[in-house]
């Protein structure tokens, strides 16, 4: 579904990528891991247009998407959750999730003309989404009152409710408590029941183990290792990596 090809980029004299290539499969969690630095957010800045590469080309459904605004890839259907909080904080998590709908937190002028009108069959999908992550009892309250992993939660429901065929999710569990986090991973199977598609970055190594089919593992900008979690598990290159840093 999802193809980067020899993507590049420096930060000043920093390779943070460097000649990677991966490929990443319809219906399935594939999970980016690697250790602190490695070069994780930067590949899905790249993916998702942030920032553009120096060098190698991008594919989405066999379209070549390299030169594409941030604006075009998510139309195409790429949607992000962000390694930082982006929701709006004075408004509740009601609001916040319906500006996702149709990807509204892109068109944010069409709500100041009063353009986006809520509708019966949005309100029906921001209540079914709200009841799929477990946050109903939270709706009404304000974003800037939700502790760090209820703030989590909103926002990988706003993320699941733009529409989409790919989730690029950065650690949707780092910092949250145990509880949150069993209820992400939870979550996160449903998804994949459903048919989803998600390319998960995470630095616990521990955690993707267990919930994605396919580990792709960076090191110094660079793919080390590609397979299922138990070839990964026992990779030397792998272990090295994460006992080295
Ligand atoms: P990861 O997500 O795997 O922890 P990052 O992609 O955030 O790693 O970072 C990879 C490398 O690129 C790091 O050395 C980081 O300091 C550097 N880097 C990332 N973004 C920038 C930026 N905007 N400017 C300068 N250096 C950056
Ligand atoms: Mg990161």
């Amino acid at each position: 579904m999802l193809k980067i090809q020899n993507l590049s980029k420096k930060f000043g004299g920093v390779k943070a990528i460097n000649a990677c290539s991966f490929e990443i499969a319809k219906g399935e969690i594939t999970a980016l891991i690697g250790p602190n630095g490695s070069g994780k957010t930067t590949v899905f800045n790249l993916i998702s247009g942030i920032i553009k590469q120096d060098f190698g080309k991008i594919f989405f459904n066999g379209k070549n998407i390299t030169n594409f605004s941030v604006e075009q890839i998510s139309n195409l259907g790429i949607s992000r959750l962000f390694q930082q909080s982006r929701l709006f904080k004075n408004l509740t998590v009601r609001e916040n999730l319906f500006l996702a709908i149709d990807n509204e937190d892109t068109k944010l002028w069409k709500n100041m003309f009063g353009l986006n009108k809520i509708t019966k069959e949005k309100k029906e999908k921001v209540s079914e989404i709200l009841k799929k992550c477990g946050i109903s009892e939270i709706e009404n309250k304000t974003a800037n009152d939700l502790s760090f992993g209820q703030k989590r939660l909103v926002e990988l429901a706003r993320t699941i409710l733009n529409p989409h065929q790919l989730l690029m999710l950065d650690e949707p569990v780092a910092g949250v408590n145990p509880k949150i986090r069993q209820d992400i991973i939870k979550l996160l199977l449903k998804l994949k029941k459903n048919g989803e598609t998600i390319l998960l970055i995470e630095h616990d190594m521990n955690f993707t183990l267990g919930l994605a089919d396919d580990i792709i593992v960076m090191d110094a900008g660079k793919v080390i290792a590609v397979g299922k979690p138990n070839e990964i598990k026992n990779n030397k290159l792998v272990l090295e990596a994460y006992l080295g840093s």
